[in-house]
C-alpha cells in the first residue's frame, strides 16, 4: 500500500511553513500539522526577522507578509543598575527596499505563512499535536495524530526545541533537554499609539529600531541579556536567560524582566504603554544543542528543533535558519521523490545542502561562543566597568585629564579584577565573538 502523503512536516513555524511552502510548490502531497488552534498563536520570537532567505518561496513576501517595521537602527548596550552605555549603528542603506530586517509578530506572520502553504497546494492541519513518530527500527515511516499514523517516505520535524517527539528517540536519545543547552526566553507586548511611538524612538513612516542589552544588575550567577523590538504600534520586550543560571538561585524569570523594564533606559518609552501580550519559550543554544544528526531514514530536523539558533549578545537570529533549513529540507525530500529513491539515505544530501550553504559552518564556527556568552563577568563586571569608564571619559575635569588607558588601568584595579582575567576575557571575545 503507498503512503498517505509524499512529506509530513510537523510544526507551522518559520521552518516548517517554508518547508511545507516548497514542497507544495514542487507538487509534493504534503501534510502540515501543527498544535496550536491557528498557526501562529504558540509561536514567538522578539522579533527581528533578519535577510532575505524567504525570497527562495516568496519573492515579494516582504512587501506582502505582515512584517512591522524594516529596521534602520541597532543599539547595543551594557546597563548596571543606575547606568547605562551603548553604541548605536545607523545605516540609510537598511532604511531601502528590499530591506535587511524586519520586526515581526509571529502570530501574524506564521498564519499568513501557512496560508501561502495552503494556497501551494499544502494540506494544513491545526489544533491537534503530533503525539509521536511512527518509528521501524532507526527508520521514521510517518507520524501518528489524534491516535491516528499518518504515513509518508519523509518526515520533517520543525516542532521548535521542545520536541517532545525527538527526545528519547535515536535524534535525542536524551529524554529531558538539558538545562546547559537550552535558553528561556519571555516577552511582553506594550501598544502605545502609533504616533507616540515613532515620536519617542524618533522614527518616521516604518523605520524601526532594535536593541539588544547586557543587564548587569540581575542577581550573582543570573546570566541573560534584554532586547527591545519597536512595531508599527507595539513593542516587543523582553529577556532571554540561560536556564543552568538560574537554578538553585531564588530569582524569577519575570521578577528579571520586570527589573529590565524599569530600568532609566527602558522605563521611559514604556509609559503609558498597556501590556497586551506575554510569552515565555524555551530556545536553543547553538551548535551544543544540536541533535545527534540532522537526517536519518525517513527523517530530517529543521529550525530551532535543530539547535539552530545564533545569539551573539548582539544580534538573535533563529528565523533565518528555520527558513533556510526548511526550504533546505524540502528541497532534498522533493530530489529523493523525483529519484523514486528509498534508500536508507536518501536523505543524506540534507546534511551537505546544511553544510555547503554554510549554515553549519555558522554555527560550528561559533561553537565557542558559550564561552562568552556564558561568562559571569559579562554580567557581574564588565558592564560596572565599561559604564565607569564612559562616565569617567565624560567627566574628566580639565587640567587632570588621562588616556583611556590610564583609566582602564585604575577601573580594573578598583574591581580586583586581575589584569591577566581581563586580558584572558578580552581574547575569548576576539576568539569567539
Ligand atoms: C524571546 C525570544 C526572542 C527571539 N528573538 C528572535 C529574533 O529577534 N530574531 C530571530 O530570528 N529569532 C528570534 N528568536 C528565535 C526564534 O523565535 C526561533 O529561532 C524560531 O521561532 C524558530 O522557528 P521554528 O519554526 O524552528 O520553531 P518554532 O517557531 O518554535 O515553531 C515550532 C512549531 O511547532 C509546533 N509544534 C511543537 N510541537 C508540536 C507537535 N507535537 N505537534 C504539532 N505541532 C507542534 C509549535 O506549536 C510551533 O508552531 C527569539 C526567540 C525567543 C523565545
Amino acid at each position: 500500500m503507498g503512503d498517505d502523503f509524499d512529506a509530513i512536516v510537523v510544526g507551522a513555524g518559520m521552518a516548517g511553513t517554508s518547508a511545507a511552502i516548497r514542497l507544495a510548490q514542487g507538487k509534493a502531497n504534503v501534510l502540515l500539522v501543527e498544535r496550536g488552534a491557528e498557526p501562529g498563536v504558540k509561536n514567538l520570537s522578539g522579533g527581528i526577522l533578519w535577510g532575505h532567505d524567504l525570497d527562495r518561496i516568496l519573492p515579494n513576501w516582504w512587501q506582502e507578509m505582515p512584517v512591522e517595521r524594516h529596521i534602520v537602527r541597532k543599539r547595543f548596550g551594557l546597563m548596571t543598575r543606575e547606568r547605562a552605555v551603548s553604541f548605536e549603528y545607523s545605516d540609510d542603506a537598511w532604511a531601502k527596499p528590499p530591506y535587511v530586517a524586519h520586526s515581526v509578530l509571529r502570530a501574524k506572520t506564521d498564519a499568513w505563512l501557512a496560508g501561502q502553504a495552503e494556497r501551494a497546494g499544502a494540506t494544513v492541519v491545526a489544533g491537534v499535536p503530533v503525539e509521536k513518530l511512527l518509528w521501524e527500527g532507526r527508520s521514521v515511516r510517518g507520524i501518528v495524530q489524534g491516535g491516528e499514523p499518518m504515513t509518508a517516505p519523509v518526515t520533517i520535524l520543525a516542532d521548535g526545541m521542545n520536541s517532545r517527539l525527538a527526545l528519547g528517540t535515536p535524534i535525542r536519545p536524551n529524554p529531558r533537554l538539558s538545562e546547559k543547552t537550552t535558553e528561556l526566553g519571555i516577552k511582553e507586548v506594550f501598544r502605545l499609539p502609533q504616533a507616540t511611538l515613532e515620536e519617542r524612538f524618533g522614527l518616521s513612516g516604518l523605520d524601526g529600531h532594535a536593541e539588544e542589552w547586557v543587564p548587569g544588575f540581575f542577581p550573582q550567577g543570573v546570566m541573560g541579556g534584554g532586547f527591545l523590538y519597536t512595531n508599527r504600534d507595539t513593542i516587543s520586550l523582553g529577556i532571554v536567560l540561560r536556564i543552568g543560571s538560574l537554578y538553585g538561585r531564588s530569582a524569577k524569570s519575570h521578577d528579571l524582566l520586570e527589573a529590565f523594564k524599569l530600568h532609566s533606559a527602558i522605563a521611559p518609552r514604556l509609559e503609558g504603554a498597556e501590556l497586551v501580550e506575554y510569552g515565555a519559550k524555551i530556545i536553543p543554544s547553538g551548535w551544543a544543542s544540536r541533535p545527534t544528526a540532522f537526517h536519518g531514514d525517513g527523517w530530517m530536523v529543521a529550525g530551532d528543533a535543530a539547535g539552530f539558533l545564533f545569539a551573539n549578545g548582539i544580534v538573535i537570529q533563529g528565523m533565518n535558519y528555520a527558513v533556510h533549513s526548511g526550504i533546505e529540507a524540502a528541497d532534498t525530500a522533493l530530489e529523493a521523490r523525483s529519484n523514486g529513491s528509498r534508500a536508507p539515505d536518501r536523505l543524506a544530501a540534507y546534511t551537505r545542502r546544511l553544510e555547503s550553504t554554510g549554515l553549519l559552518a555558522d554555527f560550528r564556527g561559533f561553537a565557542g561562543l558559550d564561552a562568552v556568552k556564558w561568562n559571569e563577568r559579562i554580567y557581574a563586571t564588565y558592564p560596572a566597568l565599561a559604564t565607569e569608564l564612559a562616565r569617567r571619559l565624560l567627566l574628566d575635569p580639565p587640567l587632570a585629564k588621562k588616556h583611556v588607558r590610564r583609566h582602564l588601568l585604575e577601573i580594573a584595579r578598583g574591581s580586583k579584577l586581575p589584569l591577566a582575567t581581563l586580558a584572558r576575557d578580552g581574547l575569548s571575545i576576539l576568539r569567539n565573538l
